[in-house]
């Protein structure tokens, strides 16, 4: 018998019951005892789903109102002293308190810090650490779902975060301080956990450690030896789970590892299970992760199998089955999607499909192929009709490669477009998005139910984008934007677009908290059949003298922010996104527009979890925005924006973006990204944003004239821009007209002698 168990499932529910409760709760609408038996509901639905696939063992401690990683801090009674916490248990509304920013009192606190697990979209609550940290049992949720599950008839493995990844995500606000100093007294609380867990009965434990795909300092590797050999538990085995790419140089030490089984990403570490198999002791089972946890599509089951059978001559009873990763980085079920092309729908699998193809592969492992042999056959036929319709792209050939290069350097460049622009010094502009009131949200929910024609929309539409060119006017700023009004989403909005893309009902996946996004799915060769963007952004150029740019989304935020076909590089499908959005970009050039910005918000992120893996998708995503921006003349002015601060480490790469101009944020962080402008000459202009627009703060004229003196000290003056950190449809109108008469207030007065005397 093969073993077959799940290493988490999405517990949002099919139609995000998770975000409606918790939202409901928050408001006030139900109380904490109806929250908790909603909650309950979701997961005896979830765990029976899994039951019914045929999984031996069923994840318990996934399911979590807000994030796991938060989860985890409560049990170990890890809470900042700001929320109040004095001791005693930590209670759920404490944990909303961390996430959401709130003292005891309902006044804001400073919120817990929020980051992204790994690469993927997910956030998670980053554990804050002070010297001497405390870790004392204080929630009891996991033992309660754990005997919840039990009681329902499943056998379960509780999982957990485990105590070396643990660590190293949390933070501390202590320089020097080494989190290791604090493993001892951690691991002494994992010890209770895990013993409370083996007196409820539970044969199997899965600690997740994922660290273990990262690039890790020595002194991390000697620990996770000395860690794992103390967490023995008797009458309780631990399984090790790592996932999202290969163990690499930490392979060796993975397999060693006292632990009575390990799980591997077979998807992203395929190329190393032959070495796992061999480095691996006999006494250890090996959890094959060959199912992707982080793709929509479906299995090539019969490789797969094959590739099991031979894994299987070698372990035996040993080998166990299981998805790559946990399945909360994908949607929940293709149940739920009425609306999906059929065809289409017959190339994916979502979560609960997933699980369904696990159990077909565990059945051919037990009772032979002929055993599912239907199955593997509608598998075999609708990747062969995905690959007929969809061949892989071929590589341009270099004759017909377009220019990855403007055709001058910056300098050239920059004096033709001031002779076209004529802008002051330390233009002020805006990155893009304008408020989006309920008026606008409303005129594009009718449009899109049908109860309003096209003419009507555009109409809308077209008075929205002249009220915002009104009011930049009127507030005195350079270059304008349309106000991007008619999109809901910068990815989405060019998804529906292009060709190749397709969109879920459904298909939601947990960002963060409640929040959930709903990618959109690449299936086939991008292409754009027409103008996307020119009419509404030519329209706004024709009621102002004034530049106004037209607004894109960056082909590798395009490809970052959706679920990407898996048979040709993700670089191939990057370069086709690029090449489509370079012709709307010469369109928009032809159209008379003198400033282009094509956002990459998301190219960071994009960036692979090891260093040594760095390059390579540097130089890809780099040329694939070069791609699109490259065509135009010289006395076209490209812009870029990227709302976060850290990319100190990739200064050089975004140099060679060569846009013109790039806004990033910095407000936030008192222009201390500018630092890394001290030791690496940023080449072309730049606008640090002077307004946080995560926060409904106004800056005042001195805090703006304050931050771009700052900058100025770092970055010549005829280089820089003034203009807020990112994009503000979040806020409302009359916290950004204030806000931004200040900016053009303080690039007065800084015009006037201030900054350039500095
Ligand atoms: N142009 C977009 C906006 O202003 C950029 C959004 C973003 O960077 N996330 O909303
Ligand atoms: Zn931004």
């Amino acid at each position: 018998m093969t073993l077959s168990h799940n290493l988490g499932f999405p517990r949002i529910g099919h139609k995000r019951e998770l975000k409606h409760a918790v939202e409901a709760y928050w408001k006030g609408e139900i109380d904490q005892a109806t929250l908790q038996s909603r909650g309950r509901a979701l997961r005896q639905q979830y765990w029976q789903r899994q039951a019914e696939s045929g999984l031996d063992l069923i994840p318990v401690g996934d399911f979590s109102w807000y994030d796991q990683v938060l989860d985890l801090s409560c049990l170990l009674g890890v809470v900042p002293e700001r929320f109040g916490h004095g001791g005693g248990p930590v209670d759920l509304d404490t944990a909303f308190r961390m996430a959401r920013g709130r003292a005891p009192s309902g006044q804001p606190a400073a919120a817990c810090e929020m980051t992204k697990w790994f690469d993927t979209n997910y956030h998670y609550i980053v554990p804050e650490f002070v010297p001497g940290q405390r870790f004392v049992l204080s929630s009891e949720a996991l033992f309660k779902q754990v005997h919840e599950a039990q009681t329902a008839g499943h056998r379960v493995k509780p999982v957990l975060l485990g105590p070396l990844s643990y660590l190293w995500l949390g933070k501390t606000w202590q320089q020097d301080f080494d989190k290791l100093s604090l493993l001892d007294s951690l691991l002494a609380a994992y010890g209770e956990i895990l013993q409370r867990l083996a007196a409820q009965g539970v044969e199997w434990v899965q600690l997740d450690e994922p660290i273990l795909v990262l690039d890790l300092p020595a002194d991390w590797q000697v620990a996770f030896e000395s860690a794992y050999s103390r967490l023995n538990v008797p009458g309780l085995k631990c399984l090790l789970a790592t996932y999202f790419g290969p163990l690499g140089d930490n392979l060796h030490l993975t397999c060693r590892l006292p632990v009575d089984g390990l799980h591997v990403d077979a998807v992203r570490g395929a190329d190393e299970l032959d070495t796992v198999l061999d480095q691996l002791p006999g006494y250890k089972i090996l959890s094959i992760g060959l199912i992707d946890g982080r793709n929509i599509w479906r299995n090539d089951l019969a490789r797969s199998l094959t590739l099991l059978e031979r894994a299987r001559t070698r372990l035996g009873e040993r080998l166990w089955l299981a998805p790559s990763c946990s399945l909360l980085h994908c949607p929940v079920s293709l149940r739920v999607e009425t609306e999906m092309d059929t065809e289409l729908k017959g190339w994916m699998a979502f979560a609960e499909e997933k699980l369904d193809e696990l159990r077909v592969l565990k059945t051919a492992l037990d009772e032979g192929r002929d055993a599912v042999q239907a199955q593997l056959d509608a598998a075999a036929s609708a990747l062969l009709k995905r690959q007929q319709r969809h061949p892989v792209a071929a590589p341009q050939e270099d004759g017909v490669r377009p220019t990855v290069a403007r055709q001058t350097p910056f300098a050239q460049r920059k004096s033709l477009q001031q002779a076209r622009l004529q802008l002051p010094l330390l233009p002020t502009t805006t990155i893009g998005s304008f408020p989006q009131t309920a008026e606008i949200r409303q005129i594009r929910a009718r449009f899109r139910k049908g109860q309003i024609s096209r003419p009507i929309y555009v109409e809308k539409m077209q008075k929205q984008i002249a009220e915002v060119i009104r009011r930049q006017e009127e507030i005195g700023l350079d270059v304008l934007v349309h106000g991007e009004a008619e999109r809901n989403d910068m990815v989405e909005y060019f998804g529906e677009q292009l060709q190749g893309f397709v969109f879920s009902e459904n298909g939601w996946v947990q960002s963060y908290g409640s929040r959930c996004v709903k990618p959109p799915i690449i299936y086939g060769d991008v292409s754009r059949p027409r103008p996307m963007t020119v009419d509404w952004i030519c329209h706004a150029q024709s009621l102002t003298e004034r530049p106004v740019k037209g607004m894109l989304t960056g082909p590798v935020t395009i490809l970052n922010w959706s679920f990407v076909r898996d048979d040709q590089p993700r670089a191939r499908t990057c370069e086709q996104i690029a090449l489509a959005l370079r012709e709307e970009v010469l369109d928009l050039e032809r159209a008379g527009i003198a400033i282009i910005q094509i956002d990459e918000a998301a190219l960071r992120e994009g960036l692979p979890l090891r260093k040594g893996d760095w390059q390579h998708y540097l130089d890809w995503s780099i040329r694939a925005f070069r791609l699109t921006a490259s065509g135009v003349r010289d006395d076209t002015q490209i812009h870029t924006h990227m709302c976060y601060s850290e990319f100190n480490d990739i200064l050089p790469a975004i140099a060679q973006m060569d846009a013109d101009v790039i806004t990033i944020e910095t407000s936030r962080s008192q222009m201390e990204l500018l630092d890394a402008f001290e030791d690496f000459d940023y080449p072309n202009d730049i606008g640090p944003g002077v307004y946080d627009i995560h926060s409904p703060n106004v800056p005042s004229v001195e805090q703006i004239v304050r931050l771009m003196t700052q900058a100025s000290q770092r970055i010549p003056v005829a280089q820089l821009w003034i203009n807020p950190d990112c994009g503000l449809k979040t806020r409302g109108w009359p916290e950004v007209t204030e806000a931004l008469k200040h900016m053009v207030e303080a690039a007065r007065i800084l015009r006037a002698g201030a900054v350039v005397a500095a």
